[in-house]
């Protein structure tokens, strides 16, 4: 282990020692709570599976009580005036950055993310938090849509208390994108964060109160998710779910939810495909692909997990990939040299080797990386790409969230965009030509949610956020995210002359 790692790794164990003494309890009503029954469940590192801790395991009757605390808290932080929810959000960003190195470090040990990229993890939830609240004091904003009769207008008020479920990809930047918006618009939120990363949900926690957030205005119940997640779906007092989860987790909570119809918004999976064109500037195209692919250990929902090349180019682009892959630098992830670090859980670990034998099966060359040397867990994979695959193997087909990519060939454009779209998922979609026209042409048909032309995804927050088919229902980003977290009411008032059929009065 490095130095620097080995002083992160101090650093961390330092932050994460109150959570040894002692559990670590949901956050209802603006403090701390253990769970009704008691119970518990381990936490350990990805690292070296050493325990993190005990977390309070939610059940059903944690979900009421924090609902019944955020149905308190509703009126008066709706009635509150944007103005001032805008100041208050400002002020839990500031209490982010104060403590963005606590939030990376206890980021990077309890997912197992390499501390290169989870240093911005806090900076980029600050930034969601500021983003939105300068939304605040224009959320109730409507239209003006006069007719010949009537003036109408249109206003927005917060939906109600609402609940987050987030997964332990990015779990810090991935909850503020959610939370932030819900609370700019008026809402009050419960947050069931993923059980395999509950700490830094417990710091946003902890910081929005101190920074000022009212009781009761945001809630924390950890647990699983058949039966805290399950429960919070199904509150009746609650109005709304926004999820960021696996496909088929989006189903159930649909189902969940249909008998208290439940407004939902869905970020799910993806099998993003990127295109490399043969007019490609290569050495870009290829920067991007392996960064899009391998940071954030592949466990990343726009990752460039499946890329197609153009045939004339295929042999030397694939050449130049396995170079690359074999060296990116694996390790600790709480060593800044390092590129990519252990998946999250043994299970996750077990479900993305798996592929391996999956693509030797099918017919596919395997190509793989180095694996890390030292750590007594086994959670690391190593770097992994599949060429000579089709597109119709399962390696091209599945979203497999790990550092593993599958490369297969296509003849021309309509090749090209025909495998692309050939895929149950919609998510995000990467364009690498020279030629204008064809990029404007293979954006406009390839059906995803968001496409990015001769570049790797950068978010810009105004933007739409979000996924077509199994990939999602709605967006976030901009005014996206309020308009999910408000209803929408016209107002119709008469000019006082329009006629009024008249009934019951020529009948006697
Ligand atoms: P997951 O669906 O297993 O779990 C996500 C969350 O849902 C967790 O908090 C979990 O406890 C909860 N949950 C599970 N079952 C539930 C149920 N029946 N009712 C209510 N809640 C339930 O997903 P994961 O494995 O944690 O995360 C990886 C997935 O997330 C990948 O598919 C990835 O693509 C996706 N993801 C998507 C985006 C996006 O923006 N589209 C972003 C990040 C991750």
């Amino acid at each position: 282990m490095s130095q620097e790692a080995r002083s992160n790794l101090a650093q961390a164990e330092d932050y994460l020692r109150r959570f040894r003494s002692e559990p670590l309890l949901h956050w209802i009503d603006g403090q701390p709570a253990a769970s009704t029954a008691s119970e518990t469940f381990e936490n350990c590192s990805p690292i070296d599976g050493a325990s993190l801790g005990w977390v309070s395991q939610g059940e059903a009757d944690d979900i009421s009580r924090a609902a019944a605390a955020a149905g308190l808290a509703f009126e008066a932080w709706r009635s509150t005036p944007g103005t001032e929810r805008k100041r208050v959000l400002h002020r839990v960003a500031d209490a982010i950055t104060d403590r963005a190195q606590e939030i990376a470090l206890c980021e990077s040990l309890d997912t197992g993310q390499p501390i290169r990229f989870m240093s911005q993890a806090a900076i980029r939830g600050a930034a969601n938090f500021r983003f939105f609240a300068d939304q605040a004091p224009r959320v109730g904003d409507g239209l003006s849509l006069p007719a010949t009769e009537h003036v109408n207008y249109s206003t927005r008020q917060p939906i109600g208390p609402v609940g987050v479920i987030t997964p332990w990809n990015t779990p810090f930047m991935l909850s503020t994108w959610k939370i932030a918006p819900a609370l700019a618009a008026g809402c009050t939120v419960v947050h069931k964060p993923a059980e395999w990363s509950p700490i830094t949900a417990a710091l946003l926690a902890e910081i929005a109160s101190e920074a000022g957030l009212p009781d009761g205005v945001f809630n924390v119940v950890n647990g699983m998710g058949e039966t805290a997640g399950k429960a919070l779906t199904q509150h009746p007092a609650i109005k709304a779910i926004a999820f960021v989860g696996e496909s088929s987790t989006g189903s159930a909570i649909q189902a969940q939810s249909a008998p208290t119809l439940k407004r939902l918004h869905f970020e799910l999976g993806g099998k993003n495909p990127v295109l490399v064109f043969d007019d490609a500037d290569l050495e870009r195209a290829l920067d991007a692909v392996v960064f899009m692919i391998y940071s954030l250990n592949g466990e990343r929902c726009t990752s460039s997990s499946r890329v197609l090349i153009q045939e004339s180019i295929r042999a030397e682009f694939e050449d130049r990939l396995a170079q690359r892959v074999l060296a990116l630098k694996v390790g600790d992830p709480l060593d800044p040299e390092t590129e990519v670090g252990p998946m999250i859980h043994p299970r996750h670990t077990a479900k993305v080797r798996s592929y391996r034998s999956v693509a030797a099966t099918e017919g596919a060359t395997v190509v793989c990386g180095t694996s890390v040397e030292e750590g007594p867990a086994d959670n690391w994979v190593n770097p992994t790409l599949f060429t000579g695959a089709t597109n119709g193997m399962r390696i091209a087909q599945e979203e497999i969230f790990g550092p593993v990519l599958t490369s297969v060939a296509f003849e021309d454009e309509a090749d090209a965009v025909a495998k692309a779209n050939d895929i149950a998922y919609g998510l995000a979609g990467y364009v690498w030509t020279a030629d204008g026209g064809r990029a404007h042409r293979v954006a406009r048909d390839l059906d995803v949610g968001m496409v990015w032309v001769n570049s790797q995804n950068v978010r810009h927050l105004p933007t739409p956020f979000g996924g077509m088919k199994a990939s999602g229902i709605g967006r976030d980003g901009g005014d996206w995210s309020i308009d999910f977290y408000t209803e929408t009411k016209n107002v119709a008032v008469s000019y006082g002359q329009h006629s009024i059929p008249r009934m019951g009065v020529d009948q006697r």
